[in-house]
């Protein structure tokens, strides 16, 4: 592993699915005034890619060898895969079932690895979701977060996303699919979902969002993040 490139005022926030990280990392995010950067619509975009070229999740060479050959753009909260804005595309069933066996692959991971530290490379202070992101891509970022929540809270949660964004959902289905994801993150053999020693866990069952966010911009002026 090569040294991070990060910028001092990294603030990493990683998590399972579901514990309020999208949510939770754009409001601190907007608090903060600067910019953040969603990994996992990164990978989610990669994945897209493989089903579009037919390519079988779990073949790692061709799924590392799409990595390396599309474009991904992540800017104004819209994610574009080769210039096509997939930003709906990307959260639809087909793309959430297969994202995580497409993510486990080592040269995949490179990859993005590699583009986020150039992202983050460019900004004094930024807000950077997602698994390892404390662990791996950034272990000298300004503060990391690990947000945990229940997983039925987890799976409540994304049933209401779901619902309001007119996609039909059971709820029994997104506690399996969570349950599925997390043993699949946790258990991979390159950058498993796990917290860094020195991150803050933050449990957000049954808090609102704004005591979340209010809580994690006060550890991040703190620990000297800037602005
Ligand atoms: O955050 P989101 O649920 O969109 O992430 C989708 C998937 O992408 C995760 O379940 C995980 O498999 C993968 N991922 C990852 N590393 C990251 C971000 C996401 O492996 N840094």
């Amino acid at each position: 592993m090569t040294a991070s490139t990060a910028p001092l005022g990294v603030l990493a926030i990683d998590g399972p699915a579901g514990a309020g990280k999208s949510t939770v990392s754009q409001r601190v995010a907007a608090a903060l005034g600067v910019t953040m950067l969603d990994t996992g619509a990164m990978y989610r975009a990669i994945t897209l890619a493989c089903l579009r070229a037919r390519v079988a999740p779990a073949d790692a060479a061709a799924c590392a060898e799409i990595a390396a050959r599309v474009t991904i753009d992540l800017e104004a909260g819209r994610t574009r895969l080769d210039g096509d804005d997939v930003s709906e595309e990307i959260r639809g069933r087909e793309v959430t079932m297969a994202v995580s066996e497409v993510s486990a692959h080592p040269g995949v991971r490179r990859r993005l690895v590699e583009h986020q530290r150039r992202w983050a490379s460019h900004r004094d202070g930024c807000v950077v979701e997602g698994r390892d992101i404390g662990t791996v891509v950034f272990p000298d970022a300004r503060l990391k977060v690990f947000l945990v929540a229940s997983a039925r809270e987890r799976a409540e949660r994304r049933f209401r996303e779901e619902t309001e964004a007119g996609r039909a959902v059971d709820l029994d289905d997104l506690i399996a699919d969570i349950d599925r994801r997390d043993r699949l993150d946790s258990t991979r053999a390159v950058s498993p979902l796990i917290a860094a020693d020195d991150a803050v866990v933050v449990d957000t069952t049954r808090r609102t969002i704004d005591a979340v966010v209010a809580e994690i911009v006060d550890l991040y002026r703190s620990a000297g993040g800037a602005p």
